[in-house]
C-alpha cells in the first residue's frame, strides 16, 4: 500500500518534510515515493500528508492510478456574473 508521485510534480519539496516515514525521495525528473516506506499515512494521520500539502493537481496517485487531488480540486471555485 503506497502512493506514487507521477509526472507533473514540480519538485517543490513541500511534501518531503511532512512525510512521517521519510518516504519521499528527491529525484529527477520528479520526486518519488519509496513504496516500501509509504503507509499512505494510515498509521500516523487522518489523511495522506503529501497529498494534503501538494500544490499541484493530479501528481500524487493511489495504487489504482487515481489522483488524490484530481483536476479542479485545488482550483478556486468558479465565479459567475
Ligand atoms: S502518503 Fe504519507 S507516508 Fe506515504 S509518501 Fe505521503 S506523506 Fe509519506
Ligand atoms: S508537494 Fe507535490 S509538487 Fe511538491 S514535491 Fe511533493 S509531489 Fe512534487
Amino acid at each position: 500500500m503506497a502512493l506514487e508521485i507521477i509526472a507533473g510534480c514540480v519538485n517543490c519539496w513541500a511534501c518531503v518534510t511532512l512525510c512521517p516515514h521519510q518516504a519521499i525521495i528527491e529525484a529527477q525528473p520528479h520526486f518519488l515515493i519509496d513504496p516500501l516506506r509509504c503507509t499512505e499515512c494510515v498509521d500516523a494521520h487522518a489523511t495522506p500528508q503529501c497529498a494534503a500539502i501538494c500544490p499541484v493537481e493530479g501528481v500524487i496517485v493511489n495504487e489504482l492510478g487515481d489522483p488524490l487531488n484530481p483536476p479542479g480540486s485545488l482550483s478556486p471555485p468558479a465565479r459567475f456574473g
